[in-house]
């Protein structure tokens, strides 16, 4: 298994791609804390996590609360003494076009998909810091790559969180902490619920692969950027995107 005896600690896993990443994390052997805004989100994801035999546990936390970031890694060095992997996985949508797009919307993406990761990673690099090796991995994602319409405040937030991922890269690889930014495409999750069916069509049609992902086929490459079998992958940004180019 590719990560036994692993502590990982995965935001927003209440559903969608941080759920199927629990999952997968508990089926190669790690140690699974689901955070989520609200504990009984991840009620079903500790649920799978436990009947693939992983200790699983759910942890209450909002990325966009520095403090309380800070509490629950606290709570999780105190169970498990250390944190071995952080998934920044957490994020919303608050889709309008540039003219329309209210300071509401856009403070509450950047708050969640950007200012989040920063929150979780600086909760948690002090205790990697200090074990001399940790992996965290940031959510991404191909509009942050290529832009999007109607996503201002999404792709601000998902580029910005490839810079994240290649500084962090230089300032954290010398203590033994590897940084990797995932960028998938368009992935069948409750977050495209919104979206209408004539325009999933649509979306599906400029894939290569004409189809839109599955949250497992993210969580596949989490494990593996996660595990030592990538130990010599530090600052990269992988797409998981069936080929897709917006
Ligand atoms: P999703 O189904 O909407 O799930 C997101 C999860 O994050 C939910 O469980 C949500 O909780 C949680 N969450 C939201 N705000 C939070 C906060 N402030 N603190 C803690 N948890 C919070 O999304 P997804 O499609 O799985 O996406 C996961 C990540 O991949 C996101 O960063 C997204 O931007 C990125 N991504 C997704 C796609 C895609 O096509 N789906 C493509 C590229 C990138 P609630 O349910 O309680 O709100």
């Amino acid at each position: 298994m590719k990560l036994q005896d692993k502590v990982a600690l995965i935001t927003g896993a209440g559903r969608g791609i941080g759920a199927a990443t629990a999952i997968k994390f508990a089926q190669e052997g790690a140690t699974i804390v689901a955070c989520d805004i609200h504990e009984d989100a991840v009620q079903q994801t500790l649920h799978d996590c436990r009947a693939a035999g992983a200790t699983a546990i759910g942890i209450a936390a909002d990325v966009t609360d520095r403090s309380g970031m800070d509490r629950a890694v606290e709570s999780i060095l105190d169970r498990f003494g250390r944190v071995d992997i952080l998934v920044n996985n957490a994020g919303i949508t608050r889709d309008a076009r540039f003219e329309k797009m209210t300071e509401a919307q856009f403070d509450a993406v950047i708050n969640v998909n950007l200012k989040g990761v920063f929150n979780a990673a600086q909760a948690v690099v002090p205790s990697m810091i200090g074990q001399g090796c940790g992996v965290i991995l940031n959510a991404s994602s191909v509009v942050g790559l290529y832009g999007n319409f109607g996503q201002t405040n999404y792709v601000a937030a998902k580029s910005g969180v490839i810079g994240f991922t290649l500084t962090w890269c230089r300032e954290l690889g010398p203590k033994g902490i590897r940084v990797n930014a995932v960028a998938p495409g368009f992935i069948q999750t409750p977050m495209l619920d919104s979206v209408p069916d004539t325009v999933l069509t649509r979306m599906s049609d400029q894939v290569p692969l004409r189809r839109l992902g599955q949250p497992e086929e993210v969580a596949n490459l989490y494990a593996f950027l996660a595990s030592d079998e990538a130990s010599y992958i530090n600052g990269a940004v992988i797409e998981v995107t069936g080929g897709l180019r917006i």
